[in-house]
C-alpha cells in the first residue's frame, strides 16, 4: 500500500462495546486496514471489552468473521489478517459491576498511548469513566473516544459533559462525528481555503443559497425502537448536518488546528437564528403496499417521530445574512445521495442576445456516492447557430481524478481513530459546540411537540413530502435532484 503512510505511535486501544455492531462493522475492519497500511504498527494492541464471557481466541474469531464480512478486498490477505488478530485481546467487564476491572488494569502497558473507545450506550459513559478512574486504568495522558448520540437535548448533553469532565480534561475527549472524517468533507476545506478562486465569492454578495442533503434509501429496519426515540432531527441534523453547515459557513480559521477550527464552528452555531414553525417540514415514510411503513418498522402504530426533515436555516452575520441554508435528510428516499450544493447568484446582466435562461454556477460537494466535487459552469453550446449557452459540470470524481491514490483513502472511522492516536482533535466536536447545537435544535423540537405536529406521509422512493418542495418553491427556488 501507500508509501506515504506515517506510522502512529504504539498504542493500547480498549474498545468498550468491542463485540457490538459498530465495533464489528466499522471500528475493527478500519483498524485492520490501518494495520495493513503500516500506520498501526505491530507493537500496538487492541483490547475488546464487553459483557460477553469470551476468551481472547473466541474474540479473535469473532473479529475475523466481522472483517471477512465488512473488511472489503483487504480481508483476503490471510497473513495480514492473522498478524492483525495477534494484536487483539479481550476482557469481560460490565460497567455496572465491580469484577473484571483488575484484569483490564493488568493488561495496560506503560509508555504507549492509552485510548478508550466508548462504543456503548451513552448511559454507560459515566459508569465507565468512573471505573477507569477508580482502577487507575486511565491517566492524564489517556484519550477517550465517545460515540453518538451525545445527549438528546441540551440538558442531557451538558450532564454528559459534566460527568466526563469529572475524570477527563476536554483535550482528552474525542466526540466522534464520522461525517467530519469523510475525505470530501476535508476537501471542502481544501477547496475553500486552498484556492484563491472561491473564498472571495463565499458570501451573500455572490451566493444565492446553500443546500445540504443527506438522503438514504434504507428505512429504520432493525433499529426501529432506538430510532423512534430520536428521529431525523436528533439522529442526523443536530450532529452531521449542522457540522457540515458549520464547515461551509465558518470564517477562515487562522490555522487548520483544533481550537482555531472549533472556535469558528461554534461562532456559526451561535449565529443561527431561531427557526419559525413554517420553515420546518417533518415527514414519515408510508407503506407502498409491498414495503412496510415507518410505523410498522418502528413497531409503534401511532408514533409521530419523523424519518424525514427539511429546515430553512439562517445565519445572522455579515457574511451570510439573506442566504438561506436548506437542510434535508431522510430515510427510504429515492437514492442514497449526500451533497452540499453552493448555488451562486444569477448573472446580473447577460450580453448574449436571446439567452433568457437562468445560468447559475453551482459548486457541488458530493459525499456519496462517487465522492467528489463538481462546478457547474456556463459554456457555449457547440456547433453553429449562434451563441447559445448551456450549463455543464466540471467534474472531479475522486476515483477518476486521483486514480490509484483514491483507493488508498481511509474511511472516516479509520482516519478519526488514527487522529485520536496522534492527539489531533480538529475533526472532533468540542463539548461547547455540542451543547450550542442542542441550544439551536431544542426549541425547534419543543415547538412541534407543543403543536402536536403530525409528520407528513411520503412514498418510499420519493424525494420526501410535497411540503418540503414548497419550502423552496415559496422562495422561488428548487431542491436539487436526489439521484444515485
Ligand atoms: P450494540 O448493542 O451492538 O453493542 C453494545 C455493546 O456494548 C456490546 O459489546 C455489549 O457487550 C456492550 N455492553 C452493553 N452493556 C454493557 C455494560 N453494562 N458494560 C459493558 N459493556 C456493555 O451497539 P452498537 O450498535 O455497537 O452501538 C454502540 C454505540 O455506538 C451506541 O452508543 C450507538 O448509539 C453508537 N453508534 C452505533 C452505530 C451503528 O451503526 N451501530 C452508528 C453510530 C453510533
Amino acid at each position: 500500500m501507500a508509501s506515504r503512510v506515517i506510522p502512529v505511535e504504539p498504542f493500547d486501544l480498549v474498545i468498550f462495546g468491542g463485540t457490538g455492531d459498530l465495533a464489528r462493522r466499522k471500528i475493527l475492519p478500519g483498524l485492520f486496514r490501518r494495520f495493513l497500511s503500516g500506520q498501526m504498527t505491530a507493537d500496538s494492541r487492541i483490547i475488546g471489552a464487553a459483557r460477553g464471557a469470551l476468551d481472547a481466541d473466541g474474540y479473535r474469531e469473532m473479529v475475523r468473521a466481522g472483517i471477512q464480512e465488512f473488511g472489503g478486498a483487504e480481508a483476503q490477505d490471510e497473513a495480514g489478517l492473522g498478524s492483525f488478530l495477534e494484536r487483539l485481546d479481550y476482557v469481560s467487564v460490565d460497567a455496572t459491576v465491580e469484577e473484571g476491572w483488575s484484569s483490564l488494569a493488568g493488561l495496560m502497558r506503560d509508555g504507549v498511548v492509552r485510548a478508550f473507545y466508548f462504543s456503548v450506550a451513552p448511559a454507560l459513559f459515566g459508569p465507565l469513566a468512573e471505573r477507569l478512574h477508580q482502577h487507575g486504568i486511565a491517566n492524564a495522558q489517556s484519550r477517550l473516544v465517545v460515540e453518538k448520540p451525545f445527549g438528546r437535548d441540551f440538558e442531557s448533553a451538558r450532564a454528559l459533559n459534566r460527568m466526563l469532565a469529572e475524570h477527563f480534561h476536554e483535550d482528552q475527549i474525542y466526540r466522534i462525528d464520522h461525517y467530519l472524517g469523510k475525505e470530501t468533507v476535508q476537501n471542502l476545506m481544501a477547496v475553500r481555503f486552498g484556492n484563491v478562486l472561491f473564498e472571495p465569492l463565499w458570501n451573500n454578495h455572490y451566493i444565492d443559497h446553500i443546500q445540504i442533503t443527506v438522503a438514504e434509501t434504507v428505512g429504520v429496519e432493525g433499529r426501529g425502537s432506538y430510532y423512534d426515540k430520536s428521529g431525523a432531527m436528533r439522529d442526523m441534523v443536530q450532529n452531521h448536518l449542522m457540522q457540515l453547515l458549520c464547515l461551509i459557513a465558518m470564517e477562515p480559521p487562522s490555522r487548520f488546528e483544533a481550537e482555531a477550527v472549533r472556535d469558528e464552528k461554534l461562532k456559526v452555531i451561535r449565529a443561527l437564528q431561531p427557526v419559525p414553525a413554517h420553515h420546518v417540514v417533518r415527514g414519515q415514510y408510508d407503506s407502498d403496499g409491498e414495503r412496510p411503513s415507518y410505523r410498522e418498522e418502528a413497531g409503534s402504530p401511532r408514533t409521530f417521530t419523523e424519518s424525514f426533515i427539511a429546515i430553512r436555516a439562517e445565519i445572522a452575520n455579515w457574511r451570510w445574512t439573506g442566504v438561506p441554508f436548506y437542510l434535508r435528510t431522510g430515510k427510504k428516499l429515492r437514492a442514497r445521495h449526500s451533497e452540499i450544493a453552493v448555488v451562486f447568484k444569477d448573472l446580473g446582466h447577460s450580453i448574449f442576445e436571446g439567452d433568457e435562461k437562468r445560468h447559475r454556477n453551482i459548486l457541488s460537494i458530493r459525499l456519496q456516492p462517487n465522492e467528489g466535487i463538481d462546478l457547474t459552469v456556463t459554456i457555449k453550446e457547440p456547433g453553429p447557430g449562434g451563441m447559445r449557452l448551456i450549463d455543464r459540470p466540471l467534474d472531479m470524481t475522486f476515483a477518476d481524478a486521483l486514480g490509484e491514490e483514491a483507493r488508498e483513502i481511509p474511511d472516516a472511522y479509520e482516519r478519526l481513530i488514527m487522529d485520536v492516536i496522534r492527539g489531533n482533535q480538529t475533526l472532533f466536536m468540542r463539548g461547547d459546540e455540542v451543547e450550542a447545537a442542542w441550544t439551536w435544535t431544542d426549541p425547534i423540537i419543543a415547538g412541534w411537540e407543543k403543536r402536536n405536529d403530525v409528520p407528513k406521509l411520503y412514498d418510499p422512493g420519493s424525494a420526501g413530502p410535497d411540503d418540503a418542495l414548497m419550502l423552496l418553491h415559496r422562495d422561488g427556488r428548487r431542491w436539487r435532484e436526489i439521484r444515485g
